[in-house]
């Protein structure tokens, strides 16, 4: 049996550092065993694909050198590649119906509002929230006459009442192991022919003659379906196997508070694709040497799927700071000079306008740049007490202002730039500076500290390491939310 392999990202959004991970994986298996890597595109929902990020997933993984053998882009025998591109040929409509022939499918007419009134029911009783299977038991005639007549449904699987799932996952020592009356009847297909996710991959897997799917490990709550959708349909399946999830320091799933998470962003700071991948390759697979520093063609020479490490490897960006050093100080001059001209390159446009202010010849801008390029900065703790403050004042500001910003970034989709910087601390400023009627000295005290003459001093100079700087909320803006957050913990460090 020939080894095909695939990725299935769906673009949403910016390309993941998880598909990276889990793309390397798969293509060190693909090339060690001499067969496939394929790249495949799952945007059945609509809602939240688009054509502009399934182009950057593209382009992010020619950048890393992790080409796939077929694909969007690459064409092959299998394609179409892109899932809303197979919907418009109707691939996966047929299926649904052979399990509704079958009897392991059926039409549910159940309407939004319907299933709304079962869910907040399920709710105020306390049970567990999925679909009653009300319409299992239709005639399946009956179902398509109405169907027929424009009746709005959707193809729901018939999942087994009763007994267990069990597999066995190559890279966990312990069976998965699931009661199926935990097992909604999953919608497969909509009306409109749209296939649900879960339906899609199955079918897809099969007819692009996938032999592993190797995925991350938050898809094992669905691997009873996959496993059922290939039994029913006939398929032969392929070998399901469940690698970590890369977490946070936290051991939480990584997340973009956390971490960086998009692939464009470590393309602009100047990270280079062999140093990614070989942190990345570090965190799932120890190379059996011991070495520290290899290239994915090594890795892939001695890969071992049953070496993957699956305890949930810590994403340490420090750790990466490190090895993208040693590959760094090994380029030659000559693709050592292009890196540089390229980090410059990156962001020139949007800091020059900002920056031309304090310059009056081209070198000034090397000088000019310095915060929002460096890692850390080192602001002198003197100069992070405004006069009239303390250490404690500047301390305790510094900290709720971090805190701030924070829980800002841990909201839904938070927008950083300078606007949106300036009314998140006016907000603060305008609420915390209030003096309450009879106010104790210390509250006015306190207060008097939300004012911007003080305020802006300490966090220009928490978040430059400088006096001086262009406007402060383009500032903060070009210095980023995440680095932000990292300055205003190492100033109050200073302060100790
Ligand atoms: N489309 C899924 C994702 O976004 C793919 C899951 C799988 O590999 O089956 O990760």
């Amino acid at each position: 049996m020939s080894v095909r392999v695939r990725i299935a990202p769906s673009p949403t959004g910016d390309p993941h550092v998880g598909t990276a991970y889990i793309g390397l994986i798969n293509y060190c298996f693909a090339k060690r065993h001499g067969g496939k890597f394929i790249l495949r595109v799952e945007d059945t929902d609509q809602t939240r694909c688009t054509p502009e990020s399934a182009q950057a997933i593209y382009a992010s993984l020619r950048w890393l050198g992790l080409n796939y053998d077929e694909g969007p882009d690459v064409g092959g025998d299998r394609g179409p590649y892109v899932q809303s591109e197979r919907v418009k040929l109707d691939l996966y409509r047929k299926f649904a119906e052979q399990l509704v022939d079958q009897g392991d499918a059926y039409y549910c007419f159940c309407s939004a509002r319907e299933l709304d009134v079962m869910r907040k029911r399920q709710q105020a009783n306390g049970e567990p929230i999925m679909y009653d299977r009300r319409h299992r038991g239709i005639d399946r005639n009956e179902a398509r006459e109405r169907a027929a007549k424009g009746e709005p449904y959707v193809v729901r699987m018939k999942a087994p009442l009763n007994g267990e799932f069990v597999y066995r996952d190559r890279l966990r020592k312990q069976p998965v192991v699931k009661g199926w009356k935990e097992i909604d009847d999953q919608v497969l297909l909509k009306s409109d022919g749209w296939p649900t996710y879960h339906l899609a991959a199955v079918v897809d897997d099969h007819l692009m003659g996938i032999t592993h799917v190797i995925r991350a490990e938050e898809w094992l709550n669905s691997l009873p379906k996959h496993i059922w959708l290939n039994e029913r349909l006939g398929f032969t399946a392929p070998e399901y196997v469940h690698v970590g999830l890369l977490r946070n320091a936290d051991k939480s799933k990584i997340s973009k508070r956390k971490n960086p998470t998009s692939l464009l962003w470590y393309r602009r700071q100047g990270f280079l694709p062999e140093a990614l991948l070989n942190f990345l390759a570090l965190l799932g697979h120890s190379h059996p040497e011991g070495k520290e520093k290899f290239s994915v063609e090594e890795l892939a020479a001695v890969f071992d799927l049953d070496r993957i490490n699956v305890a949930g490897p810590v994403f340490d960006l420090a750790k990466l700071r490190h090895l993208q050093g040693q590959w760094f100080r090994e380029l030659s001059a000559e693709r050592m000079k292009e890196e540089i001209h390229r980090a410059v390159d990156a962001r020139i446009d949007q800091l020059l306008p900002m920056l031309k202010e304090r310059m009056a010849c081209g070198g000034d801008y090397l000088t000019q740049v310095e915060p929002f390029y460096a890692d850390q900065v080192q602001p002198h703790a003197d100069d992070l007490i405004p006069k009239g403050w303390d250490k404690a004042d500047a301390t305790a500001v510094l900290a709720e202002v971090q805190k701030l910003v924070k829980s800002y970034l841990a909201g839904d989709n938070p927008v950083w730039d300078a606007p949106s910087v300036e009314t998140l601390l006016r907000e603060a400023m305008t609420e915390r500076s209030l003096v309450p009627e009879g106010a104790t000295d210390a509250q006015r005290k306190g207060a008097a500290l939300w004012q911007p003459k003080g305020l802006f001093m300490l966090l220009r100079v928490a978040a430059t390491g400088r006096k001086e700087s262009p406007p402060l909320f383009d500032t903060l803006a070009a210095i980023g939310g995440l680095k932000l957050v990292e300055r205003l913990g190492h100033a109050q460090l200073k302060l100790r």
